[in-house]
Parts: C-alpha cells; structure tokens; sequence
C-alpha cells in the first residue's frame, strides 16, 4: 500500500486532502500540531481516513522545527514502510500592511510556511531516493503569485515555495521525483472564515466564477498530482482560483 504524509492536516485543506487520498487509497499519515485540541481534530481525521478502508496514524510535529520535521519522517518510514507522497500543507497568516508588520510577525509566518518545506522536503526525499520514486505537492497561494497587499510575509513564503519547487522538481527529476505546486485562491476554510464579509465581497468581484473555493477542489488537484496520471507533470504550478487571475 502506499502512503501519504499530510501537514497540517487536523482540519481545512489539510484534512480534506487527507480523506480525498485515502478514497484513492493511500495510507495516511496525519500531521498536527503538537496541541490538545489539534490532536482531537487530527484523530477524527485519521477515523475519517480509516473508515475509507485505509491505515491512517497521527503525527504530533511542529513542521517549523526541523528536528521535529526529522523524528516524524522516521516514525512514519517505521510505521508505513514507504513514503510515497508529500504533501506540504500546513499554513498561517499574521497579516498587516508591511509598515506596521513586527519583525517578529514576519518571521513566523517564514518559519512555519516556507522553511516547514525545506524541512520536509530534505527528510522525505532521502526516502524517496531510495524508493527511486515519490511525487511531491507544495501548497503555495495566489499571493505568492501575484501579492497582497497585507500580506508581505505570507506573499514571499508562497513565492519561496514555488522557487523551492522547480528547483526540487530539477534537482531529483533523474530520481523519478515529482514536485508540483498548487496555488489555491479563496477557499472556505477557517483561515478565511475570519475575514469581514467586507473584505470577502471586494475579493469575489475578482474572481470569474464568482465564489469561494471549496477544499475539495483543491484535494481533486493534489489527488492528481499525487496520481501516475501525472507521472509526466513536474515542477509546475497549478493555480486554483475559480479564474482570479485573468
Ligand atoms: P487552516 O484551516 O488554518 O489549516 C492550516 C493547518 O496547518 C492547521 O491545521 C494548523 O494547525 C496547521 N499548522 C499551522 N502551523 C503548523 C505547524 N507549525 N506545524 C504543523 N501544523 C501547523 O488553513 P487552510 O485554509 O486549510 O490552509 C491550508 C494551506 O492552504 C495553507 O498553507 C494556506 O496558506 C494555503 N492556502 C489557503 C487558502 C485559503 O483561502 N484558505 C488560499 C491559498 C492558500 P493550527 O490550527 O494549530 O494552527
């Protein structure tokens, strides 16, 4: 059986993912913060996962720290046997216009959000090697693409992350190794449900097809990428936007 490994998987897009690659039946490793209530939420995911006929396990690791991003690729190696499928997903937002922004503010949302990828990425990829096969998946975000005003420190991590996604998908493509990227656009999930109805309503007027995305649209993408449908797709970025960008 092969698995998936998800970050911040305990709710929103993360968890979507994770029940979407268990309905095409990989074992899921679930990541979530080392909280309590993270670790809850991140257990009803994993039943979720199991009720669709795969093994899903939980994996309490703050993916910004790089020692802990280490442990939990060797417990899920020992668990599983095989890592067939990264996806990075775990995410945070600290926005402010850049002249108000702490350095401190700008600093986490890096950590979390673009070196979280590194430290993923160099331990799973060992793994990978070995195996001579694996596909990769980075969440990225229209910021990263095009800005947002408020949003200097979650803009540059997205953007860090396609850049460290071609360079991966070049660097281990002779490895049978894929690296993709997707770039979701405004998608319900409890990052976006704090916004002001204000600020959700100037953001749609962009949008062509006039509504949110909803995390099953951009599961259905990563479920491809994680797919030998696309065994030729590498180093590409897949915007998911409802047509934000036209
Ligand atoms: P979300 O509901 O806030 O989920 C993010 C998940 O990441 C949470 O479970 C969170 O746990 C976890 N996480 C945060 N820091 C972590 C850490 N250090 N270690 C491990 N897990 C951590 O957000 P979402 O909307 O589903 O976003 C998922 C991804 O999509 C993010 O990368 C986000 O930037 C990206 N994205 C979202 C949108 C959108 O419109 N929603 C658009 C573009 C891109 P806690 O709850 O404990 O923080």
């Amino acid at each position: 059986m092969a698995t998936a490994i998800i970050t911040g998987a305990s709710q929103g897009i993360g968890a979507c993912i994770a029940k979407r690659l268990a309905k095409d039946g990989f074992d899921i490793a679930v990541n979530h913060f080392p909280s309590e209530s993270d670790q809850a939420k991140a257990a009803e995911v994993a039943r979720e996962c199991e009720a669709l006929g795969v093994k899903a396990v939980c994996f309490a690791a703050d993916v910004s720290k790089y020692d802990q991003c280490e442990a939990m690729v060797k417990a899920v190696k020992a668990e599983f046997g095989t890592i067939d499928v990264l996806v990075n997903n775990a995410g945070i937002t600290k926005d402010g216009l850049m002249a108000r922004m702490s350095e401190e503010n700008y600093d986490a949302v890096i950590a979390v959000n673009q070196k979280s990828v590194f430290n993923m990425m160099k331990n799973v990829c060992s793994v990978m090697m070995r195996q001579k096969h694996g596909h990769i998946i980075n969440v990225s975000s229209v910021a990263g693409l095009y800005g947002n005003p408020g949003q200097v420190n979650y803009s540059a991590s997205k953007a860090a992350i396609i850049g460290m996604t071609k360079t991966v998908a070049k660097e281990f493509g002779s490895r049978n190794i894929t690296c993709n990227a997707v770039a979701p656009g405004f998608i319900h999930t409890p990052m976006t449900d704090v916004l002001s109805d204000e600020l959700k309503a100037k953001m749609l007027e962009q949008v062509a097809l006039k509504r949110y995305g909803e995390p099953e649209e951009i599961a259905s993408v990563v479920s491809f990428l994680a797919s030998d449908d696309a065994s030729y797709v590498t180093g590409q970025v897949i915007e998911i936007s409802g047509g934000l960008s036209m």
